[in-house]
């Protein structure tokens, strides 16, 4: 379907991954779409790519007005670049803490200031940030990434309630462990590679990892028309694990 036929998306971390699958998904119903990544090399087809890095404002400010100009505005913004953590508060020093709150929180904070004119210009902005079953679950040796998406998790009920009458919807996805390259990363790094792949499928009850385009077709749907009653909400694509 061309369900978002006329629309314009930004994606961030849109190269690999989650956002990739999104971006592509997005253009594939008829969005124009504009990536906006560290590395956007690899990205090709009907995406439009910028680099932009959302740690600094001037760059994301720059990405964000060029790609709007482009497109002919920004309906929709996907906030979804994100890095990784693990370990306990012993773990990371206050140079990792501040590196990882200021890609995985304020990074949404700079992309949404710079985007807010747009989509509140738009008919139906919305907002959908990649949160992660991590800000509820409690999991062990995620001390750092847990905070990060806690905070992204309270950060989009406060926006959804900051831009609601602006008709701006703000809501997020909390994906459980999903098979992208970061996962790939993990793993490789891993003693055993297989075994603890089967290790991290058995944790969700689905018994599998969660497909990148499983959690894409999540953040389609709360960015179209179709979810136009919902903001302020966290869809989870876990595999079951929410809660256990
Ligand atoms: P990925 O590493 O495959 O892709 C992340 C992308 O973000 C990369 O293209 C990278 O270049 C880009 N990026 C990183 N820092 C950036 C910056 N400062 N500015 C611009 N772009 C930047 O990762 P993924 O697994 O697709 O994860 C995407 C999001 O999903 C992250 O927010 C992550 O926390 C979240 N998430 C992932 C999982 C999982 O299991 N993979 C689970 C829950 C949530």
């Amino acid at each position: 379907t061309a369900d978002f036929a006329g629309r314009t998306a930004l994606v961030t971390g849109g190269a690999s991954g989650i956002g990739r699958a999104t971006a592509e998904l997005l253009a594939a119903r008829g969005a124009r779409v504009t990536v906006l990544d560290l590395d956007p090399s690899g990205v090709d087809g009907p995406l439009h790519a910028r680099r932009a890095d959302v740690t600094d404002d001037a760059s994301i400010r720059t990405a964000v007005a060029a790609a709007a100009e482009e497109m002919g505005g920004v309906d929709i913004l996907v906030n979804n670049a994100g890095i990784g953590a693990q370990g306990t508060v012993e773990d990371n020093d206050d140079a990792q803490w501040q590196r990882v709150l200021d890609v995985n929180v304020l990074g949404i904070v700079r992309t949404s200031r710079a985007a807010l004119p747009y989509l509140r210009a738009s008919t139906g902005g919305a907002i959908v940030n990649t949160c992660s079953i991590a800000a509820t679950a409690g999991l062990p040796q995620r001390a750092l990434y847990s905070a990060s998406k806690g905070a992204v998790l309270s950060l989009t009920l406060a926006m959804a309630a900051d831009h609601v009458r602006e008709g701006v919807r703000v809501n997020c996805v909390n994906p459980g462990t999903v098979d992208t390259p970061w996962i790939g990363r993990l793993l490789d790094a891993a003693p055993d590679p297989a075994a603890e792949r089967a290790a991290l499928a058995a944790r969700q009850p689905t018994g599998r990892l969660v497909t990148a385009d499983e959690v894409a077709t999540a953040i389609c749907y709360l960015a179209s028309s179709a979810a136009g009653a919902t903001t302020g909400t966290a869809l989870a694509v876990d595999g079951g694990m929410q809660g256990l």
